[in-house]
């Protein structure tokens, strides 16, 4: 049996005082104990919200990080080991706006999956198909070349010690969210991916969806056999909304 996940992606939002005000709306929210909460905080704020959050079962993670697991001359990246230092337990590695916008490769984002693993993060590896991709009907075939290159670098049994998200591009930030059953036929291939591999590590590997999950469509996302909870974008901003989404994950 799978753990539930509910993950925060605060992306480049937030000042020092709204993040402070967002950490204290989330202290307030009654949050189940079967699953697993995590926030991406941009880096400047992760110190800060990591010793908010200490007396907290809530995680924090890093939005990215450097593709080499220690430190060195590479003026504006973190390195995973860095992040680890500033109490990180977590890495979104593979996020679309920065394979779209920043030009990351998956050769690239293998490596920044392999360099959380080396600094002893949970990488969390998202994929997903532009509309473009989909409406070719490629989308299977994106993802599942996403997900082999950093099999390729890392090996399948890292899988194990990963979290996959499935975030459609096209239902990033945009208000459209895959139905229950485009999401789940996805997660399944994901999962048959993995399992055509090692059957094992396919059965533990959490896939959680991203694309405009809110309170109003989280329960029935979750309730699909292979949809292990969510990565949370534009909703994570809002402390209600986001432990509503959470409440739902633990149902
Ligand atoms: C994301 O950016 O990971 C995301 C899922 O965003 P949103 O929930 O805003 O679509």
């Amino acid at each position: 049996m799978r753990r539930a996940m509910v993950a925060g992606n605060w992306k480049m939002h937030g000042t020092r005082s709204s993040v402070r005000e967002l950490i204290g709306a989330l202290l307030q929210q009654k949050l189940p104990d079967n699953v697993d909460v995590a926030v991406f905080p941009p880096s400047l704020f992760i110190a800060e919200v990591v010793q908010a959050l200490a007396e907290t079962s809530l995680a924090v993670g890093g939005q990215t990080c450097a593709a080499q697991a220690g430190q060195g001359a590479l003026t504006g990246e973190i390195a995973s080991s860095q992040l680890a230092d500033a109490g990180c337990e977590l890495v979104l590695v593979g996020h679309s706006e920065r394979r779209l916008i920043l030009g990351e490769s998956d050769e690239l984002v293998a490596q920044k999956f392999a360099a959380a693993l080396a600094a002893g993060l949970t990488p969390v590896l998202c994929v997903g198909e532009t509309l473009e991709q989909r409406e070719a009907g490629e989308t299977l075939q994106v993802v599942s070349r996403q997900l082999a290159e950093v099999i390729r670098v890392s090996g399948i049994a890292a899988m194990a010690r990963a979290i996959i998200a499935y975030e459609p591009v096209w239902a990033i930030g945009t208000g459209l969210t895959a139905s229950p059953e485009q999401a789940q036929d996805v997660h399944e291939a994901i999962r048959l991916q993995l399992a055509a591999q090692d059957a094992g590590v396919a059965q533990v590997t959490r896939i959680l969806y991203g694309g405009s999950v809110k309170a109003a469509n989280a329960a029935e996302l979750f309730g699909m056999p292979d949809i292990d909870g969510g990565l949370i974008g534009g909703a994570s901003l809002n402390a209600n909304e986001f432990g509503a989404i959470c409440r739902a994950a633990g149902n």
